[in-house]
């Protein structure tokens, strides 16, 4: 996943940071810990889940 695509391709949810934009857990029946990971086209805010921000990092650092 590239962090920088943020605001392409994410559903409804994922762009209200109510979906995890990596792995698509949806946060308002999956209770997982989750950070903001950057703003979708719309100025809202987007989030993760921690193991899928980690997982985004580690993969932006290779590069
Ligand atoms: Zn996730």
């Amino acid at each position: 996943m590239n962090l920088n695509d943020i605001g392409g391709g994410l559903t409804p949810a994922q762009a209200d940071g109510l979906a995890c934009v990596a792995c698509g857990a949806d946060y308002l029946h999956i209770h997982v810990p989750h950070v903001p990971v950057g703003r979708s086209v719309t100025g809202s805010q987007v989030f993760a889940c921690v193991g899928c921000a980690l997982d985004a990092r580690d993969e932006r650092g290779k590069r």
